[in-house]
């Protein structure tokens, strides 16, 4: 049971909790989390700012939003049940659908009971006295736990960049990220969407064929490639159910956590350019990512190689749209394919052969303000009745350096990541023990199919936590040494890569003053799943594990 204590703030009845473990988040991560911590017997809650379960695919309800892995991938693999009985009704899920999906495990698992929903934590702090943390939700109650779990998310931040005039404009605004639950309704509107990246992608399509008008505003072209979506087949779901275990492990060794895509051992230079262009065409038929992202092994390590895929998809953009200049306008060139994240559409590029659409470069002719009649970039102004920002997020670090994160008496964790994240593994940060990260920066995470990833760290921090209690140890903190250590072979995976030249959210490249660090850990989850688990297997290496205020275990 949670020792729960009720009092008065203001007008608001508040409870303080004392708890085993904190969990900050209630999306995919925060959930499954609760479930092993039961699962170990210790006391845990989660602490969700929305009104419902669901993270990312809770606020992301943004028309066309839509998962860009396969749904038999992308979906917990912790039960066998589940697997076998949950039915997705299409081969890419609808955010209605992965939110369906999330709220029935939630209720079958009967995880409910354990989340607070409409909390946001605000402040964090570690008491070395008595190994503890105390945080503080913006409704002013105190939550006393021994460890914490930071499942905040890696695109939970929405960010609309800081135009001058947002708050003259007269019509309606709203952000991918933050998508009003009750919809919108853009019929007969004139619309601007901002962004083009994989919400705007996805949004495009749709809101064209609604509104009466549509600007795209679009700084940096993007390379997308075609979803290939429809109905779930028997013959996709029926033999891969029927796997499903061995598809799944063989996932969990991959490099991006999806199955059925094994690690290629061909060089594209070194393929027939008749060869090369037949594979890419039947990728581009197949649909999805992955099977481009893996079709070389020099894909993403080598220029020259990398250019016959980017030149691939440039000529099917010239070959979809119509008006060369708008093709031209559309084409990418100033990074690598798959070195930002690769989108996923449904005739994206088609949606701009439409009469009723018009792009707009706002490279050479910027925003310089929002008016109260629309924007206005260099060279004029585009009158309009609502603007959907597809703008972005502060990823990966934006959500945790917004709690005030701190061990008493030293610097919070966003002034120690003023230069950029550093964290061994990207579970754990030196300095602030008993505080866990799933997927954060220097893991894997983003790189992968999340749900694995999320179960892989979860997994971890289980088997860590129930190794402490057995041993009546209270404190768990990384060394400085071995976080050391890991961030350079983090940044040496990636400087072996093209990854760091994209300006991408991997890099911060999209938050005006964010340090430029390559956050992500590109060597595969396979790879680092072995090194997660040596490090385990060497009684937690690189971590120190000390105090005696020991944690019981029910049952
Ligand atoms: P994003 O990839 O960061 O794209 C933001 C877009 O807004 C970019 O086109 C960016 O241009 C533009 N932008 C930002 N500030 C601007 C400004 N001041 N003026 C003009 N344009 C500006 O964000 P996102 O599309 O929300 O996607 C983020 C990530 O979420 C994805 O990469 C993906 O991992 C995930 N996601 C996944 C799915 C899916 O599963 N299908 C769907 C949506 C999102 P620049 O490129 O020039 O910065």
């Amino acid at each position: 049971m949670t020792d729960t204590e009720a009092k008065t703030v203001g007008r608001l009845t508040v409870h303080d909790d004392t708890l085993d473990v904190a969990i900050v988040g209630g999306g995919l991560a925060g959930l499954y989390a609760i479930h092993r911590m039961r699962g170990l017997g210790l006391t845990a809650r989660v602490y969700e700012a929305g009104s419902g379960v669901g993270g990312t695919w809770f606020w992301n309800r943004y028309p066309g939003a839509r998962c860009d892995i396969e749904s038999l991938e992308y979906s917990y693999a912790f039960s066998e049940e589940l697997d076998q009985e949950w039915r997705w009704p299409e081969r890419y899920a609808t955010q209605p659908q992965i939110l369906s999906y999330i709220n029935h495990v939630a209720e079958r698992f009967d995880l409910l009971r354990d989340v607070q929903l409409n909390t946001r934590i605000a402040a964090a702090e570690f008491d070395r006295a008595t190994d503890r943390w105390t945080l503080r939700t913006d409704k002013g109650a105190v939550v006393s736990a021994r460890f914490c779990i930071m499942a905040t998310g890696n695109l939970s931040t929405p960010r609309v960049p800081d135009f001058k005039g947002l708050e003259t404009f007269k019509g309606n605004w709203c952000h991918s990220g933050m998508w009003p639950a009750e919809g919108v309704d853009f019929s007969g509107q004139r619309v601007g969407i901002i962004g083009t990246g994989s919400s705007g992608i996805q949004m495009i399509p749709l809101i064209a064929r609604q509104a009466k008008h549509l600007h795209v505003f679009q700084r940096t072209p993007n390379f997308s490639l075609p979803a290939q979506n429809g109905p779930m087949e028997p013959d996709r779901e029926d033999p891969h159910k029927a796997r499903y275990p061995a598809r799944r492990q063989e996932a969990r060794m991959s490099g991006f956590g999806v199955s059925g895509y094994p690690s290629p051992t061909q060089s594209a230079l070194d393929a027939p350019a008749e060869e090369r262009r037949r594979r890419y065409e039947e990728l581009w038929q197949r649909g999805g990512s992955i099977g481009f992202l893996t079709c070389y092994n020099d894909f993403l390590v080598d220029a020259k190689a990398n250019e016959t895929a980017a030149e691939f998809v440039r000529e099917k953009i010239r070959s979809i749209v119509r008006d060369p200049t708008v093709a031209e306008m559309l084409v990418p060139i100033d990074h690598p394919i798959g070195t930002k994240r690769l989108c996923l559409d449904t005739g994206y590029y088609e949606t701009y052969n439409r009469d009723n659409v018009l792009l707009v470069d706002v490279r050479s002719a910027p925003i310089q303000e929002i008016t109260e009649r629309g924007v206005r970039t260099a060279g004029r102004e585009y009158e309009l009745d609502a603007i959907a920002f597809a703008t972005g997020f502060d990823a990966m670090t934006g959500a945790l350096r917004e709690i005030d994160l701190r061990v008493k008496g030293e610097a919070a964790l966003a002034d120690v990541w003023e230069a950029g994240p550093r964290t061994y593994l990207g579970l754990s940060v030196a300095g602030f023990p008993n505080m866990f990260l799933v997927t954060g920066p220097g893991s894997p995470g983003v790189k992968s199919q999340m749900i694995l990833s999320i179960e892989q760290h979860v997994d971890w921090i289980t088997d860590l936590i129930a190794y402490a209690c057995d041993r009546s140890i209270s404190r768990i903190e990384a060394e400085h040494e071995a976080q050391d250590r890991w961030v350079a072979h983090v940044n040496e995976v990636a400087d072996s890569t093209l990854y760091p030249v994209a300006n991408s959210w991997y890099v911060g490249a999209n938050i005006p003053g964010k340090p430029r660090v390559f956050m992500p850990y590109v060597g595969g989850v396979g790879v680092y799943r072995r090194k997660c688990d040596e490090v385990a297997a060497n009684g937690y290496q690189g971590f120190i594990l000390s105090g005696s205020r020991s944690l019981k275990r029910a049952g």
